[in-house]
């Protein structure tokens, strides 16, 4: 069995307790027999529109004490297959996005180090950036599954050159993603101008706005999805803002048009064969959920992101 795994709440009332991500025992330091650790990374200084992404993490880990351990559509429980634990949040300096950033990276490298997977609760989006530069050190440049309204890939922001607009413009010139591998789904809105879609497929990336999902349907954007990740390593990133602001208004920047829970789960569910070396779900800001369904969302599409891990340990035995 696992060495660390969430606590039974057929024993203690799942409101009992210090709350971690899905009840799971608060470990931090050394990391033996640990497959995955879910980690905040309470960091806000990086948006450009409403802040409060900071108390994410906590509200995410507040919601996750409804999840339950079995898999129902993956007929799995991941926890039978992966020790997992909270790994506590990273130390960032609000208001210093560089300081930051150096916190960041040195965080996930202590987990990436002890070969762990890492999955981060933000935060703005702008924590992928270094989250990349650690992944990409572990790893070298990897794929990356980037779920957004926004493509994120702006160079500046008000002469600056890191917000949460700009992460992916920086992670492929610091040659931390492969482009090639790159993809992004669900950008819609009105943008500054055509140049926003023009920019990440001139960077490399495959990009599949909401208008061409809600065409496509999930399986074939799935499908495609898992064809340019290939068979290396992947990052997958989930900004909230991907789901409809009528699902998931707890976010800085929404866009309507967006996408369903459902949807949103069955696209992540249809992710498999994938190599995935880490994972983040950011911008969560609870001072606009509303009866905790963005948070909710979150600890859920975190679960999937640990059944979609499971069920390659499990193919690999
Ligand atoms: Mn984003
Ligand atoms: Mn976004």
């Amino acid at each position: 069995m696992p060495k660390y795994g969430p606590e039974d709440s057929k024993r203690s009332p799942r409101f009992t307790g210090i709350r971690t991500y899905a009840r799971l025992p608060h470990v931090s330091g050394s990391l033996s027999d640990t497959d995955v650790a879910v980690l905040g990374i309470p960091f806000d200084t990086g948006a450009t529109f409403r802040v409060g992404a900071r108390f994410g993490p906590e509200r995410i880990r507040s919601a996750s004490a409804l999840i339950r351990p079995y898999h129902t559509a993956s007929a799995i429980s991941p926890f039978d297959y992966l020790s997992v634990v909270d790994y506590g949040d990273i130390a960032v300096v609000p208001g210093y996005i560089e300081e930051s950033q150096v916190r960041i990276r040195a965080g996930l490298q202590q987990i990436l180090e002890q070969r762990v997977i890492p999955i981060s609760m933000g935060g703005d989006h702008s924590i992928s950036l270094p989250e990349l530069r650690a992944i990409a050190a572990a790893y070298g440049p990897v794929g990356l599954i980037d779920f957004d309204a926004h493509s994120d890939t702006s160079d500046e922001y008000f002469g600056q050159p890191y917000t949460h607009g700009t992460p992916f413009y920086h992670a492929i010139r610091e040659g931390l993603i492969d482009p090639s591998r790159a993809i992004q789904i669900g950008l819609r809105g009105p943008v500054y101008s055509k140049r926003d879609y023009e920019i990440p497929v001139e960077l490399g990336m495959e990009v599949i706005t909401a208008a061409e999902v809600h065409g496509l349907g999930i399986a074939e954007t799935a499908r495609r999805v898992r064809a340019r990740a290939g068979v290396g390593p992947v990052f997958l990133t989930f900004d909230i803002d991907f789901v409809d602001p009528a699902f998931a208004p707890g976010t800085g920047t929404p866009e309507v048009g967006g996408f369903t829970t459902w949807e949103s789960q069955a696209l992540v569910r249809e992710l498999h064969g994938i190599r995935f070396v880490g994972f983040d779900v950011v911008e969560v800001l609870p001072d606009y959920d509303v009866a905790e369904t963005t948070s909710l969302l979150a600890a859920n599409l975190i679960f999937e992101f640990l059944t979609l891990l499971a069920c390659s340990v499990r193919g690999q035995r």
